[in-house]
């Protein structure tokens, strides 16, 4: 059987997109070259936060907004498909203020999401120590922002591949594509070493890989940025909520972990952990809750998130016909990977995309030959 589609990456965007598709009567086929989701996919934390540090209007704002609300759809969609809970927290997320400069940014930001009717509720130190006791003693104020959730990132990539294959999709995993196979002037599937693919249409959804596809003409400009996380396990749990400083995050997952993280380093595609970015993940964590100080950290691990140069995500069709984008989700995007990967499956079989794709198309990098 000829798909109709070849999806290359089962990350959370491709397996969104691969399902999607499948809804609408395509026979697809996703590559993977590993395993599905094991890469950025289940390295995140699982924030799902487009509000936490927005400050401007933006078209990226406003996509982000919708992923969120998507997510919500999702996770009892997939939940009655596959019976698997995403654990999506009801619970929304705190931004504390530690330092001066904190207090005038956050205060800066929540006075901007108000003006854009954004919902936000300024709390006191005294609040905020009743929200979350084990909170720093020096915290100065903070923001709840009821409407940011967070989600077991590795249990939502489980049950999107459970349900895409449930629909219909084929997982082809351990077969990393080589290269995008062109006749005439178009997409006609891939290469995956010897082996050839056929199939009138591609989806590249290949995370921080998406621009070494061989045999693009235009590859997308994405480079891995590498980010680093630490895991302790605390019982009783130490917070509730998801928490923000400006420095980064604290996490608190249903499994009795608490994920702290994160760094943003140009490391190409090495994905060790380093002595110096757990340093600064456990800077991070203890200023935000300086109890962690006994807690054993039971885990760590870094990931690749896919970076583009602008840190928008390059969504839309590619440099040849048949060839489709849904590549540089950089951070904060398992939050926008659903939404991503649908829109650019309605893209590929000629459908609308639901909302204006075009300050995210492929072209605004495209060099004019
Ligand atoms: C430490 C860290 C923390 C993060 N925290 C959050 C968070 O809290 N909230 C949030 O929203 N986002 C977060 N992110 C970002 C998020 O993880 C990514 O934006 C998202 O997972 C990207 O999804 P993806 O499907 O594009 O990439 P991936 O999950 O990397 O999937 C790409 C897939 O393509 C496959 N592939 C690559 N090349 C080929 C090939 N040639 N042939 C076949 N298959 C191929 C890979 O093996 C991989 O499985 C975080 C990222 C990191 C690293």
């Amino acid at each position: 059987m000829t798909p109709d589609v070849i999806v290359v990456g089962g990350g959370i965007v491709g397996l969104a997109a691969a399902r999607e598709l499948c809804a609408h009567g395509a026979r697809v086929v996703v590559v993977e070259r590993r395993r599905v989701g094991e890469e950025a996919s289940s390295a995140a934390a699982g924030m799902l936060a487009p509000q936490v540090h927005a400050d401007a209007d933006t078209a990226l704002l406003d996509l982000s907004l919708r992923a969120r609300d998507r997510h919500l759809r999702l996770a009892e969609e997939l939940e009655a498909e596959t019976g698997l809970s995403v654990e999506l927290s009801s619970l929304g997320a705190l931004d504390v203020a530690l330092t001066d400069e904190d207090e005038r940014s956050l205060s800066a930001r929540v006075a901007w999401q108000r003006g854009h009717a954004l919902p936000v509720e300024t709390l006191t130190a005294e609040e905020l120590l009743q929200a979350e006791p084990n909170l720093s003693p020096a915290v100065r104020s903070g923001a709840l922002i009821a409407g940011d959730r967070r989600v077991d990132n590795v249990r939502l990539v489980r049950a999107l591949a459970a349900s895409a294959v449930t629909r219909g999709v084929s997982l082809l995993c351990g077969r990393p594509v080589t290269a995008l196979l062109i006749e005439t002037g178009r997409v006609a599937g891939v290469r995956t070493g010897a082996e050839t693919l056929r199939a009138p249409l591609v989806v590249n959804a290949a995370g921080a890989w998406a621009g070494r596809l061989g045999g693009d003409p235009d590859p997308p400009p994405v480079e891995p940025v590498r980010g680093q996380i630490a895991a302790f396990v605390v019982a009783p749990a130490l917070l509730r909520h998801v928490v923000w400083s400006a420095r980064g995050y604290l996490v608190p997952r249903a499994d009795g972990r608490l994920l702290a993280g994160s760094t943003l380093e140009n490391a190409g595609f090495d994905k060790s952990v380093t002595a110096g970015g757990l340093r600064t993940v456990l800077d991070i964590a203890l200023e935000i809750a300086p109890r962690l100080v006994d807690v054993p950290v039971v885990d760590t691990w870094a990931g690749l998130r896919p970076g583009t140069p602008d840190g928008w995500p390059i969504l839309g069709a590619g440099g040849v016909p048949g060839l489709f984008h849904a590549a540089g989700l950089y951070r904060n995007r398992i939050l926008l990977g659903p939404l991503a990967g649908e829109s650019v499956a309605h893209l590929a079989l000629g459908r609308p995309p639901g909302f204006d794709l075009a300050p995210f198309a492929p072209t605004r990098f495209r060099v004019p030959r």
